[in-house]
């Protein structure tokens, strides 16, 4: 099929998942923010690595492991390049780690707010097919519909008729696929071939190209 407008939406969330931990600071369980910073401390040929949080409403730190004493020559080199150098891209991935996360609180907080980039990829001339890929490269707290609903504007009723009507497929086969977290590598094909402003107002929100 050569009538397509394809176009890769990047959905990165806003804030990081936040535990909740027993804060020393101001008693009781508190949520934790990761404050983007790591604290190494070397013992010998062991190291301690910790990602350092503070809670939302004291300040008081607490340190979540990434490992303790952990041999030096057992640590992948990148891994502790990153730790040395205090890598701002490997701790925010870091702090997006919810398996990690969740083995050290038994309630994790996330957030649905997310910022999307989205890129044309390819655009051919009187398309009627509207591809979008997904890329999420950090877990979001959003579901599939909710996404479309909000960047194209389309109720998530009517979101569900296209689905079961054919005309919105996805490249996943579980049926509840809307009411799913996103996940990369999703493709969701509309076909738009029955909407007459699917070049000015359909493009415009698929692509975030004003019209
Ligand atoms: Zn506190």
């Amino acid at each position: 099929m050569c009538n397509i407008l394809r176009v890769r939406w990047t959905i990165v969330p806003r804030t990081a998942p936040q535990p909740w931990i027993a804060c020393s600071g101001c008693g009781g369980l508190r949520a934790f923010q990761p404050s983007g910073k790591i604290r190494l401390n070397a013992n010998g040929r062991q190291l301690d690595a910790w990602l350092i949080y503070r809670c939302t409403t004291c300040e008081k730190t607490w340190n979540r492991p990434i490992f303790e004493r952990q041999n030096v020559r057992d640590i992948d080199p990148a891994v502790l390049d990153a730790l040395q150098s205090n890598d701002p891209q490997w701790i925010r991935t870091e702090t997006f780690n919810l398996e990690a996360l969740k083995r050290k609180s038994q309630h994790v907080d996330e957030f649905s707010e997310f910022e999307i980039e989205k890129d044309i990829l390819l655009e051919t001339a009187n398309w009627t097919m509207l591809e979008l890929d997904l890329t999420v490269p950090f877990p979001v707290s959003t579901r599939l519909d909710r996404l479309l609903a909000s960047e194209l504007k389309v109720s998530r009723a009517r979101l569900r008729r296209l689905h079961d009507g054919g005309t919105l497929r996805t490249s996943s086969d579980r049926a509840d696929i809307l009411r799913r977290r996103l996940k990369t590598g999703t493709r969701i094909t509309i076909d738009l071939s029955a909407e007459a402003d699917r070049e000015q107002l359909w493009r415009a929100l698929a692509t975030g190209c004003p019209l």
